[in-house]
């Protein structure tokens, strides 16, 4: 399933924001999933560009996605909010981080003579994906741009972007002006039990 909302500043240029956005919490409170089954976890890899046309992910590899994705919100959320990462989150993405494979083994046959041929084609394709997305993680976190890192404000989106200009705190036009409707409903409604 699609999210049904545009893609949140940062999202293009950061498959690791786009992995984390890839599950979203809608303001009626329904969670919409991109990841929820192996054929619909496929279709993101291959739309961001992280795994080639006619990869097809197994159940396994799927649940290794939606795991790293796990660990990948709450480091960025614990960055956004200043606090120290859950140690296990940190070692999530440290994991996919150094686990590609290097390259296919060389083997030798006496009729065909030398081959590469990777062992587990498709596992090596998800850890390739994931190692690329940790990569960028790594690197947006310890860049110029990590500062720029932020949580939607507006509840109860939770989407992750990088800010574009200070004051803006919101994924979308839909979140940000959604949060103003709620303030001022706030600010009318405070004014209200005062009187
Ligand atoms: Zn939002």
């Amino acid at each position: 399933m699609k999210v049904p909302l545009p893609p949140a500043p940062g999202n293009s240029e950061h498959p690791c924001l786009a992995l984390a956005n890839s599950i979203v919490t809608l303001p009626g409170g329904q969670r919409v999933d991109e990841l929820n089954s192996p054929e619909n976890a496929t279709a993101w890899l291959v739309a961001h560009e992280l795994a080639p046309e006619g990869t097809g992910l197994l159940a396994y590899c799927q649940l290794q996605l939606t795991d790293l994705r796990g660990h990948l919100r709450e480091v960025l959320e614990s960055h956004t909010k200043g606090v120290a990462p859950d140690a296990k989150s940190l070692k999530g993405i440290n994991r996919a981080l150094i686990a590609v494979p290097s390259a296919a083994p060389l083997r030798y046959d006496p009729s065909e003579g030398f081959s590469r041929v990777p062992s587990h084609p498709m596992t090596q394709l998800v850890d390739h994906a994931m190692a690329k997305i940790t990569e960028d993680a790594a690197s947006l976190l310890t860049g110029p741009d990590a500062h720029r890192l932020a949580q939607c404000a507006s509840t109860p989106c939770d989407r992750f972007l990088l800010r574009t200009h200070s004051r803006r705190q919101w994924c979308s036009e839909r979140c940000g002006a959604r949060q103003r409707a709620n303030r001022a409903y706030a600010r009318k409604h405070d004014k209200a039990s005062v009187e």
